[in-house]
């Protein structure tokens, strides 16, 4: 931790650099890297999601909205609102991992259950 500067997280040579104006709780520096950390899963799921998405969008689907979350039980999700929410803890995984939800999540345009054409 750094005195002194605006707010910010880095990451730096393998480590974390968190600068913060003064001393403060812990809580304050585990919400700024928390929202360091979702904001680098938005970048990397994004750049997944164009990976993934040229296949959907050729068929006329709607373009839904990716969101990060923190999830206790799924990997993803689709919502009927058009929301793609991808679990935060999936950004530890390789990115063939992170194309496989995506792509999982995206089939649910089609075929909203696991049904036998979903497959
Ligand atoms: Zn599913």
């Amino acid at each position: 931790m750094i005195s002194g500067a605006e707010p910010s997280v880095k990451l730096s040579r393998g480590f974390l650099r968190v600068s913060v104006k003064e001393k403060v709780e812990s809580a304050v520096i585990k919400q700024l890297l928390d929202c360091w950390y979702a904001e680098k899963a938005l970048q990397h799921f994004s750049v997944s999601f164009e990976r993934c998405w040229s296949a959907f969008e050729k068929q006329g689907l709607p373009r839904p909205n990716l969101k990060v979350r923190t999830m206790k039980t799924r990997w993803g999700s689709l919502s009927s609102k058009g929301n793609l929410a991808l679990n935060l803890a999936l950004i530890r995984a390789p990115r063939e991992c992170i194309d496989y939800v995506m792509t999982h999540e995206l089939c649910h345009l089609v075929h909203s259950n696991h049904e036998l054409g979903f497959y």
